[in-house]
């Protein structure tokens, strides 16, 4: 038998926690206009790890001004290209030598296993602003014939301009802290806009960390502002008129405040607003991969995951089997506070959270769903975190909230199929449609349901595949536009189209 080893942060950890934390705003650290701070907590334990700036309106509005001026009139503008693309390309590099340190600033602060903040969110970060810096130098325009009768010996030239928004208000969450950032910003400043980040409240530190290594990486003052704060620093970012354009990760509630807010100048948004994915599987499926790759749909991350396979729809002739094969795997997913070398999964991110994810479990059970497994919080050490079991619903129907609902934890809900038909049926049954996965061996049956469903990405024999150059949105309730690849720019620039008479 192994025991389990707990790794206990790092000096530049520990410094970093215990330094006082600073807004960034114009290249400055500086603290909250109100001086007002806020306690940023431990889930595995509630314990507090620090303050930070209770950013609010007051410091938005500083942050604008700062981002307007860096765009409107700093040096920001005239760098070429290949200078974007170079700071960006130090930014990863900055970070990949500090990995440890925003791997367990990651899992401190947000809860998930050291090994996954190691593994997936942090070289995936780095991967990402290492993409958008090579992307820098391939934004471009395009010539085109026009065709307007023009006057003898003289002809029209059509070329367009790609140019940025200009200021881009950032709103993230707390699923992948430092991902998230990275999926905003690496775009953002390739195309040349300036940004003021507010990443969320219950996860504020590797922004925190990332704030001090802008002006290391080279970056003019002002270009990214980082405002840590609540709902109201987000909700005046989302209405400010010196903003050029808001994207946003987070609730459909929200979401819905953003499209509002950006009435008052017509600002651009992009949301992306989570979902409601399945995971279809088909009786011709591997059964083994199928069994681990729902059952890590749905469980990494706790189950934190916009795109989470939160719905299992299994044909008729494997469920039983296919439903205790999960269960099974769920059983053996060790719970565990994520810097101990043994946990599986960590606990959910706040105490918050944890009481929705309960409620769901429990509004569940009211409607007569069947709990396979789970369905509570561990005991023992884990009492005082924000752990929930990992928990499978059976016995569902189509209305009840658990199946309709986003629920952001460890829980997803198993129903049968027939054929095909009703498994796209089924699959874009909810008001969602951010992704999806089909398990078969089928070729045909692969394109068929990939077409049919109504999402913005489709596994096949895989689920939760990321990668920096693939493009990533809803559709339906789960947003607007798209983030990562070629297709981010679209909504991170603009099109000018330049017409030259001559003669
Ligand atoms: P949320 O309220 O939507 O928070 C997301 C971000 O928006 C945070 O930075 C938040 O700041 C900010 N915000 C809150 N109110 C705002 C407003 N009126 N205007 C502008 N910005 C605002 O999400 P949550 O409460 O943390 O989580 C609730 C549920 O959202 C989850 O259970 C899950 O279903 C869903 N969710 C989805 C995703 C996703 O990846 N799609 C991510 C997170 C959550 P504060 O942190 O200060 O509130
Ligand atoms: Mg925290």
């Amino acid at each position: 038998m192994t025991t389990a080893t707990i790794t206990q942060p790092s000096t530049a950890t520990q410094t970093f926690i215990n330094s006082p934390q600073k807004l960034l705003i114009d290249g400055k650290r500086v603290d909250a206009v109100s001086g007002e701070t806020f306690e940023v907590l431990d889930p595995s334990n509630n314990n507090v790890l620090c303050q930070v700036p209770k950013g609010a309106k007051e410091d938005i509005d500083r942050a604008v001004q700062s981002a307007r001026k860096a765009f409107d009139t700093g040096p920001w503008r005239k760098l070429t290209a290949s200078e974007r693309g170079k700071l960006i390309w130090k930014l990863a590099d900055l970070i990949e030598e500090r990995a440890e340190e925003f791997a367990q600033l990651e899992t401190l602060d947000n809860g998930k296993p050291l090994a996954v903040a190691r593994a997936a969110d942090i070289p995936l970060t780095i991967d990402h602003f290492r993409y958008y810096a090579g992307l820098a130098t391939k934004i471009h325009g395009e010539t085109i014939d026009l065709s307007v009768p023009y006057a003898p010996d003289s002809h029209f030239f059509d070329f367009t301009l790609r140019e940025p928004m200009g200021v881009v208000g950032q709103i993230i969450p707390w699923n992948f802290p430092l991902l998230m950032a990275a999926w905003k910003l690496g775009v953002a400043l390739a195309a040349g806009n300036c940004v003021v980040l507010k990443p969320a409240e219950q996860t504020p530190l590797s922004a925190l960390r990332l704030a001090g290594l802008f002006a290391d990486a080279g970056f003019p003052d002002g270009v990214v502002n980082i405002v840590t704060g609540f709902g109201d620093a987000g909700a005046a970012l989302a209405e400010h008129h010196g903003v050029n354009k808001v994207a946003f990760t987070g609730s459909t509630k929200v979401g819905h405040e953003i499209v509002k807010a950006s009435a008052g100048n017509l600002k651009r948004i992009s949301l992306e607003l989570g979902g409601k994915s399945p995971s279809i599987v088909f009786a011709d499926a591997d059964l083994e991969l199928a069994a681990s790759g729902v059952s890590g749909a749905i469980f990494f991350n706790q189950g934190q995951c916009c795109c989470a396979g939160s719905r299992m729809l299994i044909h008729k002739k494997i469920y039983q089997e296919l439903v205790e094969r999960v269960s099974d795997l769920a059983k053996k997913i060790k719970l565990a506070p994520g810097m101990h070398s043994d946990s599986d999964m960590g606990p959910l991110v706040s105490t918050e959270q944890q009481d929705r994810v309960l409620n769901y479990i429990r509004s569940g059970v009211s409607e007569g769903a069947q709990t396979l497994i789970g369905g509570n919080t561990p005991g023992g050490d884990m009492e005082g975190g924000c752990f929930v079991e990992p928990t499978v619903f059976g016995n569902i129907t189509q209305d009840m909230k658990i199946v309709q609902e986003e629920i952001f934890g460890p829980v997803v809900v198993a129903s049968p199929f027939e054929d095909i038909e009703e498994a796209i049926a089924k699959g874009n049954d909810t008001a969602f449609g951010l992704a999806a996965s089909v398990w078969t061996n089928d070729i045909n049956k692969a394109h068929k349901v990939a077409r049919g469903l109504q999402a913005g990405t489709v596994w096949v024999n895989c689920h939760n595949i990321f990668d920096a150059a693939a493009p990533f949105g809803g559709y339906k309730k789960s947003g607007y536009g798209r983030e990562m690849g070629i297709h981010a720019l679209e909504s991170y620039t603009q099109i000018k189209n330049v017409i030259i008479q001559i003669h």
